[in-house]
């Protein structure tokens, strides 16, 4: 393994709508953590900030008081941080105001949410092509706005929710190198990392090279990566040792590659 110490810091706990489960605990994440001698960790359960107008009925119950109730977190032998993850809508706005980043260590932003017809997806986009063109836009408007990058992370760029009448990876093929290694360039300068989602990889024996395209991209402008089960029930805590290592080996990270959330100390 090309990482000394593996970490996660994009998690949910049972307060996200899509866990609901009250075995999936702060204290539980920080043993898992413990246990697997992590550099660090980060809670980022799902929310749409109240003071951001256009949620739906599913994210209205997700603000940032409910995201609070999870603190204080436990504290141990690894830096445990707050985050959280935010939405990104179809207007291309983070659903997290912009003065309301200074209350998360993180912010983990999804550009590929598109299971969220209207609120995220706009109608129109039919072809693999229309959805890797729709994704980089959004990638590259998100980058001109006045964010703190330096603390935010791009996620599961793979997530198999992106094209659900079709492969996520036919969109993964259809993306534009040069404009794709353009937008990973401005990240990198920004200071965001690029996630390693334990999710995306269930097609790496299948299509390894479009499975690992996007990554390779990514670490040819000069990413910085982090590590994420974006678990959202205990068994999920392990992708991250089990599925991980084998994507930073073939990807060839190392420790110069690695993104660490402001006021790691290391
Ligand atoms: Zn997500
Ligand atoms: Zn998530």
């Amino acid at each position: 393994m090309s990482f000394a110490h593996l970490e996660d810091i994009h998690c949910h706990s049972g307060l996200s709508s899509c866990s609901n489960d009250p075995a999936m605990t702060p204290q539980l994440m920080l043993e898992h953590a413990e246990k697997h001698e992590y550099r660090m960790f980060c809670l980022t359960d799902h929310l749409w900030d109240a003071a951001v107008p256009g949620s739906s009925d599913w994210y209205a119950p997700q603000d940032i008081d409910h995201v609070m109730q999870s603190r204080p977190l436990p504290q141990g032998r690894v830096p445990f941080f707050f985050g959280c993850e935010t939405e990104l809508p179809a207007n291309g706005i983070p659903a997290l105001a912009r003065d309301h980043f200074d209350l998360f260590d993180f912010v983990v932003i999804p550009p590929n949410h598109m299971h969220m017809d209207g609120l995220v997806r706009p109608a129109g986009i039919d072809t693999p092509q229309k959805m890797a063109r729709l994704i980089e836009d959004r990638l590259e408007n998100l980058l001109m706005q006045d964010l703190p990058f330096e603390k935010i992370g791009i996620a599961h760029l793979n997530c198999n929710l992106m094209f659900k009448e079709g492969a996520a990876m036919d969109v993964i093929a259809a993306m534009d190198e040069s404009r794709m290694l353009r937008i990973f360039e401005g990240y990198a300068k920004a200071g965001a990392g690029i996630e390693l989602n334990a999710f995306d990889y269930r097609t790496l024996d299948d299509r390894p090279e479009d499975t690992l395209r996007i990554f390779r991209i990514a670490k040819a402008a000069g990413s910085r990566f982090y590590c994420a089960s974006d678990g959202h029930f205990p068994p999920d805590l392990d992708r991250v040792p089990n599925i991980l290592p084998r994507v930073i080996d073939l990807l060839g990270l190392t420790e110069d590659d690695r993104y660490a959330i402001p006021g790691f100390a290391g």
